[in-house]
């Protein structure tokens, strides 16, 4: 059930093929966190990151998003590298690493099965996205990460995905707001050079010159 703060609680039921997902993995790994993965960072960030569902031996285990698997090693790093996060990634939740007018949360809340969320299971959570994007009252730029967590994105705004087609490098400005479009720092991604480490960068050196140009 979604709680007073509009997040989901720990035993959301709203999407039931991912609640009977965690649910079977509460029974395998017990010291795992298998619940919704909330957001991490501050509603005052002016940067938020969008990606798209917690990784099974990530962000589920851990109940941080991105700590703990291969997708997070690359973003943690580009985001150390451009001022928005501080300290060491560690891949634990109390690594000690901060971030820095910077945060980050996913399309999906619950990890889906074969990393795939359903349209539905999209649609169901995205109210939890709604809310973080309403609450973030300074928010600047929004960097999503691959295409579900584009379009899921543009839908939480009120706006038409056709008129803000996804491309790598994409950059609208909606209402205020930059957002700015990325492929996904997904193993798969990066394994078959779909995305290299120097087209992320650039996604996030963007971000960087949008904020110090706004200040
Ligand atoms: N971990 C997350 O939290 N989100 C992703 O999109 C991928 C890994």
């Amino acid at each position: 059930m979604p709680d007073p703060s509009g997040k989901p609680g720990r035993d959301c039921p709203l999407c039931p093929r991912l609640a009977a997902f965690r649910d079977d993995w509460r029974g395998r790994e017990s010291s795992w966190f298998n619940a919704p993965v909330d957001s991490f960072g501050s509603r005052d960030a002016r940067l938020l990151i969008v990606g798209l569902a917690p990784g099974l031996r990530g962000a589920n285990r851990t109940g941080r998003p991105f700590t703990g698997d291969y997708a997070g090693d690359l973003l943690y790093e580009t985001l150390i590298r451009y001022g928005f996060a501080r300290g060491n990634y560690d891949a634990r939740p109390n690594d000690g690493l901060e971030l820095v007018d910077t945060r980050i949360t996913n399309a999906v809340r619950c990890v889906p099965p074969e990393n795939k969320p359903t349209p539905a299971e999209i649609k169901t959570c995205r109210s939890f996205l709604t809310d973080t994007i309403m609450e973030m009252r300074k928010l600047a730029v929004i960097v999503t990460l691959g295409r579900i967590s584009h379009d899921s994105t543009l839908s939480a705004l009120g706006q038409r995905r056709a008129a803000f087609p996804f491309g790598h490098g994409a950059s609208f400005d909606i209402g205020g707001v930059r957002l700015i479009a990325s492929y996904h720092c997904s193993r798969y991604n990066t394994n078959t050079g779909v995305l290299t480490p120097e087209m992320f960068r650039k996604v996030f050196a963007d971000a960087r010159r949008h904020l110090d140009a706004r200040h």
